[in-house]
């Protein structure tokens, strides 16, 4: 599978775009160019809104099983060129083969799920009285603007499209220009499926690209995932003109440690929660929260456990951290740790200064760097207040060692801030974890496991994290709407 260069996908097909502006998408492994795709315009933007406005009547009026149809035979074809998105999706966002594999996998599975509830959406009779008949049915929205991020790319449209689809919807998707390669090959295999022309567009491009399919009136709801910034911009744009918006933003998720946790087991899952995805999904453990009785084991057994966590290429056996997805990225991710040394954090594992090459983008980069924008993991403590990375998201290898005295102090520490999407702990007892399932402020909470998600799950988040869920059946949920129906014929 190759990347597609140039096009957008309208109408069915993949076609030039309007617009004469190209993004170069780099190999964040190599840092070298791996294709051109088009920087929509507002133009490309209203193609792909009137195509997806023109097969909204169809589409909606498709039996639903009809439509579940569709979505399992994308599924199978998923399934049979998962190892074509694996790679391309490696290449394009630097995730190692591992991880593309089971996000290919997992995308199939997210479209067999949404296949099998687009028949079961159903509306309720009212028992209003017996002169009269009320009901509610569920319709779809109409037409759906879905803007991805570009840490998962295959997943992130998977779940994008298949609740707005099952339910009835027609989509236009704006993928991030960092990773989108997918993206169009996904359009193209849906078409292959028998998905109707126009059902699915995606127009390719940055920033002004999602701006202009935010404000067309024609679409009827937004779904984003991406930054807690962009989020609020979207969410004030959809809100002045009156459109639905879903949002899934950013996290700083806590995890926490108590002294009666099997301590070598959350270690190991603690180090893969902070730096698996080499810290870049919204769920990674940004804070670590350990009882003091055990924080000085623990730190130990984490060093450990984190030894193996090393940048190198995504396509190597045994390589457990790709790179960091842009240069850019990586000097965010560099002035935050920068920001919090000179505050006086101290250095409890990891590397730090990293290599002269691996600042900056190119050079020599670190172990695996080849000019990609590879940084190994940082583990930092005694983080003081007036740093930054207390209260920034870190979208990157790096995470923060906290100490509390007791389960009340945890919990406290753990709702505080902005954020509130997931939160992990590790404890023996029973009661503890059901008085930490109920207190913790989260949209997920795992406990003795970490970031255990699942097309059958609601998944999103509360506070700056977000508005709404997708998967489980609250996704699909989230792209209908009840209307009420009652007659009252005289008897
Ligand atoms: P981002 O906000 O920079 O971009 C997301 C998408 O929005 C991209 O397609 C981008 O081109 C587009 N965009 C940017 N500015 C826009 C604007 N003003 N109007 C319309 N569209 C605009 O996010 P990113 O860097 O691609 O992704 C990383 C972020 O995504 C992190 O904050 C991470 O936590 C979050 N994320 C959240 C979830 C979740 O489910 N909660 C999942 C993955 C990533």
């Amino acid at each position: 599978m190759h990347p597609i260069s140039d096009r957008v996908f309208l109408a069915g097909a993949l076609r030039a775009p309007r617009s004469e502006v190209r993004i170069t998408v780099l190999n964040p492994s190599t840092g070298q160019p791996l294709g051109e795709i088009p920087d929509g315009t507002a133009a490309d933007v209203d193609d792909a809104v009137a195509a997806a406005a023109g097969a909204a009547g169809a589409w909606s009026a498709t039996p639903a099983r009809e439509r579940g149809a569709v979505l399992a035979r994308l599924a199978g074809l998923l399934r049979e060129h998962a190892e074509g998105f694996a790679r391309l999706d490696s290449q394009d966002s630097g995730r190692t083969l591992a991880e593309t594999r089971a996000q290919a996998t997992r995308s199939a599975e997210q479209l067999e799920y949404c296949a099998g509830a687009a028949d079961k959406l159903e509306g309720r009779v009212v028992p209003l009285g017996s002169n009269v008949f009320a009901a509610t049915v569920l319709e779809p929205y109409g037409v759906i603007g879905a803007l991805t991020p570009w840490n998962a790319p295959l997943l992130q449209i998977a779940q994008k499209t298949s609740h707005a689809l099952a339910a009835g919807n027609t989509v236009v998707v704006k993928p991030s220009p960092l990773a989108c390669f997918s993206t169009l090959h996904y359009a193209v295999l849906a078409g292959e499926a028998g998905l109707p022309a126009g059902v699915l567009n995606v127009v390719t491009g940055g920033a002004g690209t999602g701006q202009a399919l935010v404000a067309d009136g024609r679409v009827d709801k937004v779904t984003f995932t991406g930054s807690t910034a962009t989020g609020r911009q979207i969410a004030g744009v959809c809100g002045a003109r009156g459109a639905s918006v879903a949002l899934e933003l950013g996290g700083k998720c806590p995890l926490l440690v108590f002294a009666d946790a099997d301590l070598e087991h959350a270690a190991g899952e603690t180090a893969r929660a902070a730096f698996g995805t080499t810290g870049q999904s919204c769920v990674s453990a940004a804070r670590i929260l350990v009882e003091s009785a055990c924080y000085d084991e623990f730190t130990e057994r984490l060093v450990e456990a984190s030894a193996g966590f090393v940048g190198g290429d995504p396509f190597a056996p045994g390589t457990v951290m790709g790179p960091l997805i842009s240069a850019g990225a990586r000097e965010r991710v560099h002035a935050l740790v920068a920001d919090a040394r000179e505050a006086g954090a101290r250095l409890a594992g990891g590397s730090w200064p990293p290599p002269a090459g691996a600042r900056g983008g190119g050079g020599d980069g670190e172990r695996g760097g080849d000019g990609g924008f590879f940084m190994n993991p940082v583990l930092l403590a005694d983080v003081p207040e007036a740093a930054r990375i207390r209260r920034e998201e870190i979208f990157g290898p790096v995470t923060c060692l906290e100490r509390f005295e007791d389960e009340g102090e945890a919990i406290e520490s753990a709702n505080a801030g902005p954020y509130g999407l997931a939160a992990g702990a590790y404890t023996g007892s029973v009661a503890r974890a059901r008085r930490l399932q109920r207190g913790l402020k989260a949209g997920n909470v795992w406990i003795n496991c970490y970031k255990m998600l699942d097309p059958a799950l609601p998944f999103g988040g509360d506070k700056a994290s977000g508005i709404a869920r997708e998967c489980g059946i609250d996704g699909v949920l989230n792209f209908v709407k009840p209307k009420a129906l009652v007659d009252a014929f005289p008897t």
